[in-house]
């Protein structure tokens, strides 16, 4: 008997529900854990209020004075609750996040302690990080890396440690990490889209970007997971056949859920509101164990910090449940991945979310503008939004016949297609008075607050405008946000200065009225983004020659998609709005395309250790049961032995011509691996891609084979049906 998957069996069959009660209203606790607006009016002077106030809405620096006085608060707040350590908290290009504990504790000579925090150790670190991925910055010693405080995004309390979130900078001013050019390009979008944005009310004075994910993942028993060697180490299950019963029924989305998993998400949310993260919705997912959660949207920076600090804490909460979260986006075969959708729109600093319909005519021009600019951005850029979502485990989702297609397409609903095909036939030029009147009554005067068929239709679609936002789909469930919202916010950013110099053009040389300009140059803008327009399947086989007719990429693998993010245009995209320099564009490709053949590399390695020493040896042992009952019959029925001896017979075959298999591929496997090793980093990651990959389709189809002739009994691995509906 397979002993680990039967003990792991035995351990998840026997868990008790942890019970979780909540005796305070949630919003008595939230943000309890974090220095946030009414902890600092409590603890900060009025001048370093102040200063932080402006740091946040201004971009304005801390002077050293005032960093000292703050950093006394944090310290005094944080002793307060019991905390003994501090951080500086931030996102390494590794995708998860980084800290490095230091005490409060000092001596002062040689026999006396006190609790210390100054302005110096707030403001500024110097980790020795340099372990961290850096593509080629940091080779030399001098381009030490060093973390910077981000007052924008406030310090938290996790556990007994005060954290810091950082910015993550070499000596030499280039980002090592996920933030700084997520700052970067919210300063961009900010600039542009104020700019834009007075043309309709002269008093916004800024424009932050919003952004609510959605956050899908898996909940496995620990016990059940730590007998997968695959999903310990590759965060997915390499081989195993699928069960009898899938999501075939959907019987699982929207169910009532669990209690294991319900008792985890109260224990998560408390935490969660502890934080200051607004989490609201949870439910049941489509695929069985897969669940959902997400939050109140929020100001970009901040929702990114709160969903790394999310996976981390989901992790933690999970492990007291006996669970484990698996954030993969395919961790099991034949049922549906997950994902990450986000939410994203843009907020005026007067209280207007100029991605939803507004009220009055003008209102709705100045939504036109920012709905019609944000498609023209996605469709001069849809390649290199394709590579802000590519990953060795995404590349499961995108491209793989699941949802979203690795095709960029915008999804805008019936109403508003109608509205930008009434739009396209604008006079060009300066406009009658029956024409602006018809144009403000029928037009856009028309549009209806509440977009009917705009909320949940349409699920296909990559990046779908959702009523009042746009939804991007096709982010990865594992991967940081900060990635696809640096990328999404630079083009909007440069989309929305180019939209700004072309109407001031026309108001100052063709003298046209201010709206008159702005018709005018939407006009040109919808006849040019109509290819990204899609509101058909996007699974389908016709959208993928439709597309391809329509010159749109559809880059299926990440060595292909990731091109475009070292293209001249995104080179010079990037340059001209101060998001990343050119070396720092080329060192994330590097980042990211190394990251990808590692991850290929562990999991072909994976496969053909558990295929050799798993699967093989017990396909073995069965086999040699059979053969030994196989010479019995012979014994006792001597030649008519075959009569009764068929079945088994074939299995013998079978299995010998699966075990045959699978070492031949493994072979090949290895071979292309030492081929690939050869080569240029992008060369080997195309053969990775190309040459290596494949061949775990074989392997697996060999082993999933045996896993249904071999005796339950003797089966090593926990199979799917016990990972998928263990509860
Ligand atoms: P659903 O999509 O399930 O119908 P909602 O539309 O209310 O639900 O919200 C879905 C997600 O969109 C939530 O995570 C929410 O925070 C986010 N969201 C709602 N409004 C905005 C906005 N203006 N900007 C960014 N995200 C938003
Ligand atoms: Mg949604």
């Amino acid at each position: 008997m397979s002993t680990i998957r039967f003990q792991a069996l035995k351990e998840a069959l026997n868990r008790n529900v942890i019970k979780v009660t909540e005796t305070q209203r949630r919003s008595t606790l939230f943000g309890s854990n974090v220095f946030n607006h009414d902890t600092m009016l409590q603890y900060l002077t009025k001048d370093a209020y102040v200063s932080v106030l402006d740091a946040i809405e201004n971009g304005s620096k801390i002077n050293r004075k005032i960093a000292d006085q703050i950093a006394s608060a944090m310290k005094e707040w944080a002793l307060s609750k019991g905390v003994t350590h501090y951080t500086h908290w931030f996102q390494p290009l590794t995708g998860a996040t980084a800290e490095k504990h230091d005490a409060f504790f000092e001596t002062i000579g040689n026999d006396r302690g006190m609790e210390k925090f100054g302005g110096d150790q707030l403001v500024q670190q110097e980790p020795d990080a340099s372990s961290f991925p850096h593509g080629g910055i940091r080779n030399t010693f001098e381009a030490r890396g060093y973390t910077a405080w981000d007052p924008t995004s406030p310090a938290f309390i996790y556990g007994t440690t005060l954290c810091i979130p950082t910015v993550f900078v070499a000596y030499t001013g280039e980002a090592l990490d996920y933030k700084t050019p997520l700052l970067r390009a919210l300063h961009a979008v900010d600039t542009s889209a104020t700019a834009v944005a007075k043309y309709f009310d002269k008093n916004v004075k800024k424009v932050n970007a919003s952004l609510g994910w959605e956050q899908e993942y898996f909940l496995i028993d620990r016990a059940l997971v730590n007998s997968r060697p695959d999903l310990v180490i590759t965060g997915r299950t390499l081989l195993g056949h699928s069960p009898a019963k899938g999501q075939q029924l959907d019987d699982h989305y929207f169910g009532s859920i669990p209690q294991r998993a319900l008792s985890f998400m109260m224990d998560l949310e408390k935490e969660c509101m502890l934080l200051g993260i607004p989490v609201k919705t949870r439910h049941n997912e489509v695929a069985p164990n897969q669940f959902e959660l997400a939050p109140i949207h929020e100001e970009t920076n901040l929702a990114v910090d709160h969903n790394a600090l999310l996976m981390d804490v989901m992790e933690k909460i999970a492990s007291r449940h006996h669970l484990k979260v698996l954030l993969h986006e395919k961790p099991f075969e034949g049922v549906n991945g997950s994902g990450k959708h986000n939410n994203w729109s843009l907020a005026t600093s007067t209280g207007v979310n100029l991605l939803s319909p507004g009220k009055t005519p003008m209102s709705n021009l100045q939504f036109l503008t920012f709905f019609i600019n944000t498609i023209k951005a996605i469709n001069e850029n849809e390649e290199l939004m394709r590579a802000g979502i590519a990953s060795a485990s995404n590349d499961h989702r995108l491209g793989a016949n699941e949802a979203p297609p690795a095709i960029m397409s915008v999804f805008i609903g019936r109403q508003l297609t109608e509205v930008l095909r009434e739009l396209e036939g604008v006079t060009d030029g300066k406009l009658s008075p029956e024409e602006k009147t018809d144009l403000k009554l029928n037009v856009v005067g028309k549009i209806p607050e509440i977009l009917l068929d705009n909320t949940d239709r349409n699920r296909t679609s990559p990046f779908a405008f959702t009523g009042n936002k746009f939804e991007f789909r096709a982010v990865g469930s594992k991967a940081n946000c900060a990635n696809p919202m640096t990328i999404l916010n630079t083009i909007v950013a440069k989309q929305l200065k180019e939209f700004k110099i072309e109407v001031d053009q026309l108001i100052d040389k063709k003298s046209l009225k201010k709206d008159e300009a702005i018709f005018n140059i939407l006009r040109e803008y919808i006849k040019k983004s109509k290819n990204i327009l899609f509101d058909g399947n996007g699974y389908g086989i016709e959208w993928e020659k439709e597309a391809k007719k329509r010159g749109l990429s559809n880059n299926r693998t990440t060595p292909e998609a990731l091109k475009a993010k070292i293209s001249k245009k995104s080179l010079d995209l990037f340059s001209e709005m101060n998001v990343m320099n050119e070396t720092e564009c080329t060192s994330r490709y590097e980042i990211e395309i190394e990251e990808y053949v590692i991850r290929i590399q562990i999991e072909g390695r994976v496969l053909g250790d558990i295929a050799r020493n798993h699967v093989i040896p017990t396909a073995i042992k069965y086999q040699n049961m059979m053969i030994n009952n196989v010479t019995g019959l012979k014994n006792l029925y001597g030649t008519g032995f075959k009569k009764y001896a068929k079945e088994q017979m074939e299995i013998i075959e079978s299995i010998s011509r699966h075990i045959g298999d699978i070492n031949t591929y493994i072979n090949k496997m290895i071979e292309e691996r030492k081929k690939a090793e050869t080569l240029s980093i992008e060369k080997k990651a195309s053969n990775y891609c190309n040459k290596v990959k494949p061949l775990f389709a074989d392997i697996r189809y060999n082993c999933d084979a045996l896993e249904l002739l071999i005796d339950d009994e003797l089966w090593p691995l926990t199979k799917y049906r016990e990972l998928l509906f263990t509860r």
